[in-house]
């Protein structure tokens, strides 16, 4: 049985433009010489929507892309950002993260590795960290774990040869882990497949990477915004880390649910 104590976060999409498509349409609506100073399309792309509301590509305030988005977080027209998404595989988590996370409905979508198709005969298992470095909890901890997924492969055969008669091979040993999977316990690793879009990843962050939140889906949180700080600072640059006593971060920021 193999234990997981740290999540991995992998960053596989993200916005692209076309930018002939841009000066295209620009072009057929006679503005001339208009062009953002960030080279980054996640970024550029919600200040091209923003100045399509108005038309205001001619003049731009100054301040550049950062200023404009700036002042979209600040007066909360958060629509527009709702247009530049990120992909992301989210591993070596628990199924009671991926519960937690699923909550989040606007502007995300998701893909889980199926419980139903999937063998969890050979699953890893991820164990909180106040378990882990307690010797007598983590004993508690791996003989719980370590019986759930034997009494899961006794199952899994019991239900197989209960189903014998089923010809379709798939389908019996579909029909023997979805209920053979009931006795498997949150700590479960799985996989999930992330779309959101800025908006959505940033009411994410403020909801999840906040010291009310749970400790594995904070952990979570702060490592997507360190990668979407990277990603794109005129976005996600307003928040700050703080260092909590357990030793994860938390993220502050003065824009609220924009
Ligand atoms: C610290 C913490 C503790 C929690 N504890 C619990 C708990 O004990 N039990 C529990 O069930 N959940 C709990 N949750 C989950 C929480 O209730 C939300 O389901 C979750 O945080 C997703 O938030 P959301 O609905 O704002 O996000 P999203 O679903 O992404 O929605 C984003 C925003 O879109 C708007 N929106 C989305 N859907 C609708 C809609 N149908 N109608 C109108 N407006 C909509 C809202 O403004 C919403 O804030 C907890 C969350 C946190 C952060």
């Amino acid at each position: 049985m193999k234990i997981i104590r740290k999540p991995s976060v992998y960053l596989v999409g993200r916005q692209t433009l076309d930018d002939s498509e841009i000066a295209r349409f620009l072009a057929d609506h006679n503005v001339v010489g208009w062009s953002t100073d960030t080279p980054n399309a996640a970024e550029a792309l919600p200040e091209f929507a923003g100045r399509l509301c108005y038309m205001s590509f001619a003049k731009p305030r100054p301040g550049g892309n950062k200023t404009y988005l700036g002042h979209i977080k600040e007066v909360g027209h958060g629509s527009v950002l709702e247009h530049t998404v990120w992909n992301f595989i989210i591993t070596g988590v628990s199924r009671s993260f991926t519960h937690e996370l699923v909550r989040h409905r606007a502007g995300f979508g998701y893909s889980q590795l199926s419980q139903r198709y999937v063998d969890e005969s050979v699953a890893d298992f991820v164990e909180p960290d106040c378990i882990a470095d307690d010797p007598k909890l983590h004993e508690a901890w791996r003989t719980a774990v370590e019986h759930a997924q034997e009494a899961y492969i006794k199952l899994v055969e019991g239900l197989q040869a209960k189903f014998a008669s089923i010809e379709d091979k798939t389908l019996r040993r579909k029909l023997a882990r979805q209920a053979a999977r009931s006795v498997l316990p949150n700590a479960t690793e799985t996989k999930i497949f992330v779309t959101a879009n800025a908006r959505a990843w940033r009411h994410f962050i403020e909801l999840r990477c906040n010291e009310h939140a749970e400790t594995e889906i904070r952990i979570v949180a702060a490592k997507i915004l360190e990668v979407l700080q990277h990603e794109a600072p005129n976005l996600f640059g307003d928040y700050e880390f703080i260092a909590l006593p357990d030793g994860t971060r938390a993220a502050r920021t003065t824009f609220h649910k924009v």
